[in-house]
């Protein structure tokens, strides 16, 4: 059998695929690589979900508990409206601006108030209150995320709650808060497929199952060129031993991957292939609450405003195939609502911290963002021209899923309705 025909015959597929596939990479290669790393590190993480869906006491996601409605939010790095939703930035976001925001009830003047930096701005995002904790990820959130709230109240699976995240700001504290009586016994499935890649390239690579000497050369500087790639704001990767566990028959599967990869060449964004697991969750487990975290936009720290405009456009078309996934996935049309938002802007041109560069200013451009939903809880579309906080999304998302109200600083957002 040749490795075309293998890959094929060892991807486990979900049935019925929906019909709509609009992925537009050409290189056949790249998605052949992209689609295979999606469906391994799912196949990774299914022990875990199986075992989230046995715990005592807890009911899987046939058990008819809240709304029935399922929530996806997609949430994008820092980017001002300078470059999106304004006159001059519409044409960086072709889908969210033409095909989207039609149907969408959008928000123009959305604030961060809390702290503009990555873990902080999500944590607040997930627990309706504003955090102040590490920077990078070394603390969790001090009150109950959604996912907590969802699960505890609920009595909801692990498996019904998942982050997909190519942030390498973030860790997986982000999935449950430190707050008695919550924590990680009701946090959600938190997961870096750029992190697995790599980790399950540097294994491969250990082992010496990459092939031919020639084909190793060109995985090695191929795995340097991500790790580079990925080196923004000075903080590598943290050591994660998911490698480890793959059994033999998902590593011939990843090596195959691999070398298919590198005989494609060219880089890879690490948000394609957090879209790639994402659909592939949606596929395997249909979570009812999940949240992909994109951060293609943040190669702005490295300084290059071609490249940042690039990840938005990136992004642009990654919110717009989840859309699509979620209209052609029976386990999602009509009873889905998706967000997007930004995490913060960036800051002003001509600022003291370099511009787009960065995210620290104490400026309308890099608190000011917007928001935008679809779906299920949006009565008719419209622009809500009143202010609103990212605190409010978690309690309004709280309310869509059926759990009772939550105590946080947010209001839930009275214009979605579950
Ligand atoms: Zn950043």
């Amino acid at each position: 059998m040749d490795r075309e025909k293998r890959l094929r015959a060892d991807t486990p597929r979900t049935d019925p695929q929906p019909a709509c596939d609009p992925d537009p990479i050409e290189d056949n290669s790249k998605r052949t690589f992209l689609r295979a790393a999606g469906v391994l590190i799912a196949t990774q993480l299914l022990p875990q979900a199986l075992v989230g869906q046995n715990e005592p006491g807890q009911q899987g996601h046939q058990g008819v508990v809240g709304s029935g409605q399922k929530v996806v939010v997609v949430i994008f790095g820092g980017v001002r409206r300078a470059e999106t939703f304004s006159p001059e930035g519409l044409e960086n976001i072709p889908h969210l601006a033409g095909d989207l925001l039609p149907k969408a009830l959008f928000y123009p003047r959305v604030s961060n108030e809390g702290v503009t930096a990555h873990f902080n701005a999500i944590s607040s995002i997930l627990t309706g209150n504003w955090q102040r904790v590490d920077d990078w990820g070394k603390l969790s959130p001090t009150t109950p995320t959604v996912f907590e709230h969802f699960r505890k109240r609920l009595g909801v699976a692990r498996s019904d709650t998942w982050v997909v995240a190519s942030n390498k700001a973030l860790t997986s504290l982000i999935g449950a808060s430190s707050a008695s009586d919550y924590g990680p016994a009701f946090g959600a499935n938190v997961v870096f497929p750029k992190q697995l890649m790599i980790n399950a390239v540097a294994n491969a690579l250990r082992q010496g199952r990459t092939g031919n000497m020639a084909d190793r050369a060109k995985v090695q500087a191929e795995l340097e060129s991500m790790l580079e790639g990925s080196n923004y704001e000075g903080l590598g990767w943290t050591v994660f031993d998911a490698a480890e566990r793959l059994d033999p028959r998902v590593r011939a599967t990843i090596e195959d991957a691999i070398t298919s990869f590198v005989r494609g060449g060219g880089p890879t964004s690490g948000d394609e292939l957090t879209f790639f697991v994402s659909r592939e969750v949606m596929r395997r487990f249909s979570p009812r609450l999940l949240v992909v975290i994109f951060s293609d936009v943040e190669v702005a720290h490295f300084g290059s405003y071609s490249l940042h405009v690039a990840g938005i456009r990136t992004g642009d078309r990654l919110a717009y195939q989840l859309w699509q996934e979620v209209e052609a996935n029976p386990e999602y049309r009509a009873k889905t609502t998706m967000v997007i938002l930004p995490e913060f802007g960036r800051d002003p041109d001509g600022s003291n911290t370099n511009g787009f560069f960065n995210h620290r200013a104490n400026e309308e451009s890099t608190r000011i963002t917007w928001m935008m939903a679809l779906g299920a809880a949006v009565d008719k579309p419209q622009v809500v021209e009143r202010p609103v906080r990212h605190i409010d999304l978690c309690p309004t998302l709280a309310g869509l899923l059926g759990c009772p109200s939550m105590d946080s600083q947010g209001a839930a957002l009275t214009e979605l309705r579950g």
